[in-house]
């Protein structure tokens, strides 16, 4: 996937630990930019709420989804809170070589997966403005209960940890400005950059 064809599209991706808010941000982004394109992943997790197969994801069972990877049809896949995920190798590969742009909301086992394919790749991380607030939004969203809670925030430690291979990192602080600097790095390529370790230890409170 790596050769370089004139006017292809960039693979973009974008990970975050659970509740960082990049549901909020990857759908407020796909309103503002028409033209990019979203990867539907595969995934062995049940159905949530309002989610509909074929639009929020495929879902499959784990049978299909491992004749899935004998056939080589994934660009990446992983494991993440015990179900298996994947991107369509097929779907990214025709909407990249039609020169469209693809959002990955993955996670960074994923991400890393699609750097070593295509370097050219964007890899984006959405972070919350420390531990607390990230708390604070898990339990406003309501839709976890406590054990769940205290195992996503286990997580999201080493997944802040995992990530300081990703070249830029956004703040969800205020949703407005996280959502300009995400439109302004997507269409621009431009690194949000900053000193990730000491935002890692803000972020963590490890001062
Ligand atoms: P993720 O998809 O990363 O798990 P969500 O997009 O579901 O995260 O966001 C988690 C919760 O935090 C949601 O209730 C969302 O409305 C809220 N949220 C997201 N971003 C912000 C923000 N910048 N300020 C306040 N609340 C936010
Ligand atoms: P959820 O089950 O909450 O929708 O997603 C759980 C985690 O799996 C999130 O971090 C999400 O980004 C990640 N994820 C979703 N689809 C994929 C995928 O295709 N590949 C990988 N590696 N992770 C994914």
């Amino acid at each position: 996937m790596s050769e370089s064809v004139s006017k292809r599209g960039k693979a973009i991706v974008v990970s975050a630990p659970s509740g960082g808010g990049k549901t909020t941000l990857c759908r407020r982004l796909m309103d503002e930019l028409p033209g990019l394109s979203f990867s539907i992943s595969h995934t062995t997790r049940a159905p949530r709420g309002q989610e509909k197969d074929g639009v929020d994801y495929h879902f499959v069972d784990e049978a299909e989804f491992k004749a899935l990877i004998e056939q080589d049809a994934f660009l990446e896949w992983a494991q993440v809170h015990g179900n298996y995920y994947g991107s369509s190798l097929s779907a990214a590969k025709s909407q990249l070589e039609s020169g469209i742009n693809v959002l990955f909301d993955i996670d960074i086992q994923g991400g890393y997966q699609i750097k070593e394919k295509m370097p050219e790749a964007l890899l984006i991380f959405i972070v919350p403005p420390s531990m607390q607030v990230l708390e604070e939004r898990l339990r406003g969203r309501a839709s976890d209960v406590e054990d769940v809670i205290q195992k996503r925030l286990e997580a999201a430690r080493q997944e802040i940890e995992g990530a300081v291979n990703y070249s830029s990192w956004i703040i969800n602080d205020d949703l407005e400005h996280a959502l300009q600097t995400f439109a302004e790095v997507v269409t621009t390529g431009r690194v949000a950059e900053f000193n990730k370790d000491e935002l890692k230890k803000r972020v963590l409170g490890d001062d």
